[in-house]
């Protein structure tokens, strides 16, 4: 017969059961991967005078090959203690440590963008001229279009360089080291205008990031 203390005790032990199987199903489907995956999360910042176009035309690149929620930001003023007056150039480093404060853990990435000259050091040279830098693995990277030929070339193309950029320096904030492969957007550009030598990451850089879940699944970039 039923007391009213088993009907009580009976309760909790569906209740038990219950919440058991419910946390196997989860355990069960993270396994399969199921769940949703952690969001990634990366913010543009443009610098004064980066036009809306190119902005536009930058964020959506990098919507089409990669899933991160993008969230553009205000736009800035580059950081006067950043400028080298030498060579009228603004110090790439510099503006790393200025969008890492500016992001001050908000988004897991940042990317600037700015139409000025940038630079770092590279061995023996005091002051080199670069198209962007990327911390490798790190929080911030900065793209400048001041080399990429706006003006010189149809903007289609110009347009194109300043995704592939985009994507290099990104990548690197994901810990992707310039790649050997010659048509690969992670090639070192060593100098030389190599963005237009290919606009996708090589089958090893993809499987990469697809490794850490920010490969957009209709992308198909493999060559
Ligand atoms: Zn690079
Ligand atoms: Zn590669």
């Amino acid at each position: 017969m039923m007391t009213r203390k088993n009907i009580k005790r009976n309760g909790l032990l569906f209740l038990a059961i219950f919440f058991f199987l419910i946390s196997c199903k989860n355990a069960d489907q993270k396994q399969k991967g199921i769940i949703k995956k952690e969001e990634h999360t990366l913010a543009i910042l443009p610098f004064t005078g980066v036009d809306s176009i190119l902005l536009r035309k930058i964020k959506e690149g990098l919507q089409s090959k990669l899933s991160v929620k993008i969230t553009q930001l205000p736009s800035a003023i580059l950081p006067g203690h950043a400028f080298y007056k030498p060579r009228q150039r603004y110090i790439a480093d510099s503006l790393l440590s200025f969008l890492g404060k500016t992001n001050n853990g908000r988004f897991e990435k940042i990317i600037g963008i700015t139409t000025k000259d940038i630079s770092t050091r590279k061995d023996p040279h005091e002051n080199w001229g670069i198209f962007g830098l990327g911390s490798c693995p790190g929080e911030a990277c900065v793209i400048s279009s001041f080399r990429a030929g706006r003006n010189k070339v149809p903007g289609k193309d110009f347009f194109r360089r300043m995704v592939t950029l985009a994507l290099h320096e990104v990548g690197h904030t994901y810990g992707l080291q310039h790649c050997p492969v010659s048509n690969c957007l992670m090639k070192d550009a060593e100098g030389k205008m190599n963005l237009d030598d290919g606009d996708s990451y090589c089958g090893k850089c993809n499987s990469y990031l697809k490794g850490k879940g920010i490969l957009s699944e209709n992308n198909t970039s493999e060559k």
